[in-house]
């Protein structure tokens, strides 16, 4: 049994981390890397299946066009050098969910290499974590362990899996805690998704990852020996896996024993490694060029033409949107979470009168509202149109802002859009000019100055007089019906002058 509790501060402080990680990215083409078989997740066992993802004689593979776009696009994304002629490679292997014995990746010349993703640093700073690669890959298929009623003397296999392609993305060593795997992790499910070259999925398996980590004492050049962390299926848990590794090898060497290089296992039910399997002897997968397929050739032409289909990334995306609406990081986190929202939000903003409205009633109404009822930002029941919609009354000042508050807990309350509420809701109207008269009589008697404005030419000071009648009015004054009378009313000062 390990203990991980017996290390003290001063013991764990002498010792310095270093983290690189392996990740597996399923992509999203519509059939398999080297056949016509649809890709998708599920569906009945081996029913997603043909000769050649099957492995059997004769059989040839064909390179998925759409495959080589998207690990392009993700290379690009997380600035990659595309190599021009990458060669497909089989790494030979048995298990029983590989029906080839072997598994056709790339190994000395792969589509891509020496690129990086930048994650939070100390005080605000940035740091710049290398990738060394990526590559394509096919995926295996899967052993079912449990689940049948023999299933503790068998093992059934599903080979629906079998041959979709994967990107395989590898750090250099350069993560040093693992908050900072955390946050790399974190960033490069991001740009694969903004990019949509998957759907990172880490419950159906479409986003894998393997996490290496060795410890050596600070102010060494030597790294220490690695252990590779396995079957971590969430970044949280990926990076508790990393905590208790680090302390576990810590621990080994505290104890005048040394690190041995293997693959564990995260249980994550007692939230600690098992041992696996030694790695202590080089793995042979006696790697040679897959002779069934030619080198892959991305020229310039067809790389240019992929590239155009790359989107604004995140990072680009936040620093653009924090000048354009004047917002601060956080704001922008929230903003773009997913591409889809950050798309809908921007073409909201450009049709509402105030962009900068619309951004403080979502960062300070909306979030709050969905985190107290423990909701994504897609389940909202206040949709964007509704957002919009709100912001525009509040702006043109028909809604004051507790009014707007208590609308929006309505929708929460009740599951309902703006829209709904607003109609049922909304403040009686007055339409009734004599009384709007009146109102517009006592504003312009309280601002003797910005008459003087108006009548002197300065004819959007007009809107002021709205404004303020509005304000008067509880938000009640028929809008169409304020604006005309107070132009016909200033007008008539300027007359009469
Ligand atoms: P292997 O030959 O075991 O696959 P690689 O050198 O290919 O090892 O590296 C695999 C992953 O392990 C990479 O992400 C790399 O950054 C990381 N890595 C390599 N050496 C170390 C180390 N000493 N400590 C932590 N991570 C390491
Ligand atoms: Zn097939
Ligand atoms: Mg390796």
């Amino acid at each position: 049994m390990s203990t991980t509790t017996a290390l003290s501060p001063e013991v764990l402080a002498k010792y310095q981390p270093v983290i690189g990680l392996e990740v597996h990215v399923q992509l999203l083409t519509e059939t398999k890397a080297f056949c016509g078989c649809v890709n998708r997740y599920g569906g009945e066992p081996n029913t997603h299946v043909c000769p050649t993802c099957l492995g059997l004689p004769g059989a040839l593979p064909v390179l998925n066009r759409r495959a080589v776009e998207l690990a392009v696009l993700a290379a690009k994304a997380i600035h990659c050098e595309i190599r021009e002629t990458s060669i497909f490679s089989r790494k030979n292997y048995f298990y029983p969910d590989s029906p080839k014995g072997y598994q056709i990746s790339q190994f000395d010349k792969p589509i891509a290499e020496e690129g990086w993703i930048e994650v939070p640093g100390a005080a605000g700073a940035t740091k710049r974590i290398g990738i060394t690669r990526l590559h394509l890959e096919e995926d295996a298929g899967k052993s079912l362990h449990d689940g049948f009623a023999d299933s503790v003397s068998r093992t059934y296999i599903d080979l629906n899996r079998c041959g979709t392609p994967l990107a395989e993305i590898v750090s250099e060593p350069d993560l040093r805690t693992p908050d900072e795997a955390f946050e790399y992790l974190t960033r490069l499910k991001e740009i694969l998704l903004y990019c949509g070259v998957s759907d990172c999925n880490m419950e159906e398996g479409s986003l894998r990852c393997d996490a290496n980590v060795s410890v050596m004492l600070k102010g060494s050049k030597q790294f220490g020996t690695k252990a590779e962390v396995k079957n971590v299926n969430s970044f949280r848990y990926i990076r508790a896996a990393l905590e208790y590794e680090i302390e576990r090898q810590i621990e080994v060497l505290e104890g005048g024993n040394r690190v041995v290089q293997e693959s564990r296992l995260w249980n994550n039910a007692e939230g600690r490694t098992y041992s696996m399997r030694s790695k202590e002897q080089a793995h042979d997968y006696r790697y040679f060029p897959e002779p069934d397929l030619p080198p892959l050739v991305v020229g310039e032409a067809w790389k240019r033409e992929i590239l155009t289909a790359l989107p604004e990334l995140p990072e680009a995306r936040r620093a653009r949107m924090i000048a354009e609406y004047e917002i601060n990081q956080q704001d922008a986190m929230t903003l773009t979470a997913t591409r889809a929202f950050a798309d809908s939000f921007e073409a909201a903003a450009k049709a509402a009168k105030s962009p900068r409205r619309v951004v403080s009633l979502i960062t300070s109404e909306l979030t709050g509202r969905l985190k107290a009822a423990n909701l994504e930002l897609e389940q909202s029941p206040v949709t964007l149109a509704g957002i919009v919609q709100a912001a525009d009354l509040a702006e043109s000042g028909e809604l004051s802002s507790k009014m707007l508050k208590q609308l929006l807990d309505s929708c929460f309350a009740e599951g309902k859009d703006f829209a709904e509420i607003y109609e049922r809701e909304k403040p009686q109207q007055i339409s009734d000019a004599g009384a709007i008269e009146a109102m517009i009589d006592e504003v312009i008697a309280a601002n003797p100055k910005q008459v003087a404005q108006y009548v002197g030419g300065k004819k959007t000071v007009a809107a002021f007089f709205v404004g303020n009648v509005m304000r008067l009015s509880k938000g009640q004054a028929n809008p169409a019906l304020l604006n005309e009378l107070v132009t016909r009313k200033l007008d008539s000062l300027g007359g009469s002058h």
